[in-house]
């Protein structure tokens, strides 16, 4: 457990959260400020800051609940789509600084919008930068 990790706190039942699934390594929770109905984040029991830091377990088992947890809400919030979202860094919206996945229920007449509209990219860009990561 992180010193002054709110996630962390939840993990540990020192603050409350709407726990919606538990199992021995990962929790899911309602998020505050929920973009649709329904949105929750699931997080592992062990305190890591973000992608880069969670263990490839704890990922695992995070993406397995999340995945289980978008069929239940499709089932029983007749969620029309699911979005999964993770933030690593503040440059990505990170606010919380224990490895999270957000797993927003979507429905057909929600309000939300994504932020950009993307651009077609440039072909001598696109290998350009595929060049970079390869
Ligand atoms: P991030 O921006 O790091 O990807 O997401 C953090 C999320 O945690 C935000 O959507 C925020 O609403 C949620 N959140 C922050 N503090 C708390 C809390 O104490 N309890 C719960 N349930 N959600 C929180
Ligand atoms: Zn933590």
């Amino acid at each position: 457990m992180a010193d002054d990790c709110i996630f962390c706190k939840i993990v540990a039942g020192e603050i409350p959260a709407e726990v919606v699934q538990e199992d021995e390594h990962a929790l899911a929770f309602m998020d505050l400020n929920p973009w649709t109905r329904g949105h929750a984040l699931v997080i592992p029991r062990n305190h890591s800051s973000d992608l880069l830091e969670v263990s490839d377990d704890d990922l695992a088992r995070t993406a397995a609940a999340a995945k289980r947890l978008a069929a239940r809400m499709k089932e029983r919030l007749d969620a029309d789509g699911i979005n999964l979202l993770n933030a690593c860094g503040p440059a990505a919206w990170q606010t919380v600084f224990h490895f999270h996945v957000h797993v927003i229920p979507r429905y057909e007449d929600d309000p939300l919008q994504l932020p950009t509209r993307p651009q077609e990219a440039d072909e001598e860009e696109l290998a350009a930068v595929a060049g970079e990561l390869r």
